[in-house]
């Protein structure tokens, strides 16, 4: 039977031509494959979104008012784009490994092409939208960051849902991208790659499996689809969420045991606390009398749930993700502080929003939330926050 120890050190698969490390290649890609690439990359999956089946889904009711509707095929998205990355590991490595080689060229694309969909976003919400409303130019910037239309759809598909694959989907490219481009330059994938790779793919996965529980979310529900959030979805989340898998490429030393299996329990707590309290905040959305923890579950003033993670704390699906987010940035040690970057900039990011969405949940629900916030006194940390 095989020493445990050994399951950390790094996998040795077949030994192919060595490849120039990442920083010793040239730039070959033009600038403009780039942009085909990302046209063609976004093209395929709003094409695919538009004709693969999926269980239509009535939205929550909107702030603008009326209920949109969702067709979830995201998962049949994310299988087809696993299949494929699952291909080119065989067949043609070299390809999947185009994003880590490519990355700058990308980077400069992927950001022309948020760019112009926001000012086209923009543009077409300006056309529909009262004359009021066209007046001075720091309004006309604020639209432009913040969006206009609420919830824009072109040609039946919702355009903000739709763009969390994408984002999620260039993502899981990347990461495999890392993962190549670490075999092609070395002949073999470290331990701490290979955790990484499968801490995020569960991640990312089950986001598209929980794709339905969307629709009750912040940014659905009340951001307007602008600027702020294609660059979010397009540029940030593949490019800066990715950091860690880059730095890991040239990360060899072994991981060992005990390491592994404490990022892999931080892992599963993040995972346990995020993916649950936004499973009961989802359930209880669409069924008032559902049970949590094995009983009929409490409310304040038959609106907002106080059981479960909710009772516990009034954002710890926020805590759930960060921590899951730190399991696999500590694989990096101390290579390099960029994927750092990317905790702290989370952390920022959901201080905030807590902040933001407190404002506006006290606003909405008034003495309930107060009543709601006695009961649940903590946002992030018990004791602490
Ligand atoms: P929430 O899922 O916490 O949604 C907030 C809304 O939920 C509130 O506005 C309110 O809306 C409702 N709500 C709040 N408390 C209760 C309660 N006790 N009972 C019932 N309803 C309640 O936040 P987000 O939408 O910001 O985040 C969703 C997920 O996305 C989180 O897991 C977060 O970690 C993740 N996320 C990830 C990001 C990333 O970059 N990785 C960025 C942003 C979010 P209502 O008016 O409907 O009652």
């Amino acid at each position: 039977m095989a020493d445990p120890r050994q399951l950390l050190t790094p996998v040795h698969l077949p030994r192919r031509e060595r490849q120039p490390a990442c920083h010793e290649r040239p730039l070959t890609s033009e600038a403009h494959v780039s942009i085909v690439v990302v046209l063609g990359f976004v093209g395929l999956l709003f094409l695919g979104s538009r004709v693969l089946p999926g269980p239509v889904v009535q939205g929550a009711e909107s702030h603008a008012g009326g209920c949109p509707q969702y067709r979830l095929n995201g998962m049949k998205l994310f299988l087809l784009s696993v299949v494929m990355a699952g291909a080119a590991w065989i067949w043609a490595p070299h390809l999947l490994a185009y994003p880590a080689r490519n990355s700058g060229e990308l980077l400069v694309a992927a950001n022309v092409f948020a760019f112009a969909l926001a000012t086209a976003l923009y543009v077409r919400g300006r056309c529909g939208s009262p004359p009021g409303r066209r007046s001075s130019p720091a309004r006309a910037l604020v639209d432009y960051v913040r969006g206009v239309e609420l919830n824009p759809a072109w040609g039946g598909v919702d355009l903000k849902l739709f763009s969390y694959r994408p984002s999620l989907i260039a993502l899981f490219l990347f990461n495999v991208s890392y993962l190549a481009a670490q075999y092609l330059d070395g002949g073999s994938v470290s331990g701490r790659m290979a955790l990484y790779q499968v801490l995020f793919f569960i991640y990312i996965a089950n986001y598209f499996q929980f794709e339905g529980g969307m629709i009750y979310t912040w940014d659905i529900l009340a951001e307007r689809f602008g600027w702020m959030l294609v660059w979010g979805d397009f540029v940030l989340v593949p490019f800066f969420y990715s950091l860690p898998g880059r730095t890991l490429v040239d990360v060899h030393e072994p991981l060992p045991l005990w390491a592994g299996i404490s990022c892999t329990l931080l892992f599963l707590t993040g995972f346990w606390l995020f993916r649950g309290a936004n499973e009961q905040k989802h359930r209880f959305k669409q069924d008032r009398g559902i049970t949590i923890w094995g009983r009929p579950a409490e409310t304040v003033g038959g609106k907002l749930l106080v059981s479960g993670f909710w009772g516990l704390g009034r954002k710890l699906n926020y805590t759930g993700e960060l921590l899951v987010y730190t399991s696999w940035t500590v694989l990096c040690g101390t290579a390099s502080l960029a994927p750092y970057l990317v905790l702290l900039f989370l952390a920022g990011l959901f201080v905030h929003r807590a902040h933001r969405d407190d404002k506006r949940c006290r606003a909405k629900y008034g003495a309930v939330w107060q009543e709601y916030c006695r009961r649940a006194r903590f946002r992030m940390v018990p004791f602490l926050y």
